[in-house]
């Protein structure tokens, strides 16, 4: 990691270091201005920073990480309760207490983090859905014609 800081280039990285990216998806803070305010319930956005006013809904972050998400951690819990199962047998009833919260704690919380990991990113990069702001068509045709 060290030899990243010796590269020689600007200070300023052009692409945001992960971890603070996971840092504060995690914690649910606003892109711009840091505050608390990413989410309104446990895994909904809320549709302005509280604090800034920055429009999260303008981010298209939509639902993409849930499939992964789900198929990721039905994986890791099925595989985890198959091996708890075969080294302990335990009743059945143990299974359902361990294995039912947990599921959906790492599901809210796994879903808090991905979508909020996003907004981030997309904020950062400035990332929006395309509009008819971002088409610029005098300027377009004069290069087709140079061309
Ligand atoms: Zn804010």
């Amino acid at each position: 990691m060290n030899n990243l800081h010796d590269s020689g280039l600007p200070d300023e990285p052009p692409v945001p270091a992960a971890s603070s990216v996971m840092k504060s998806a995690a914690l649910g803070e606003c892109p711009r201005c840091g505050a608390r305010t990413m989410f309104s319930g446990l895994v909904n956005f809320a549709d302005t920073c509280g604090k800034c006013g920055l429009d999260y809904a303008s981010f298209n972050v939509g639902d993409g990480p849930a499939a992964f998400l789900t198929l990721a951690i039905g994986t890791v819990l099925a595989v985890a309760a198959i091996v708890f199962d075969q080294a302990f047998h335990p009743p059945f009833w143990v299974h359902a207490i361990i294995w039912v919260p947990l599921t959906a704690i790492m599901v809210v919380y796994g879903l808090r983090v991905a979508k909020g990991a996003l907004m981030v990113v997309e904020f950062r990069r400035d990332a929006r859905e395309a509009g008819s702001r971002d088409v610029e068509p005098a300027r377009h045709e004069a290069d087709e014609s140079e061309s």
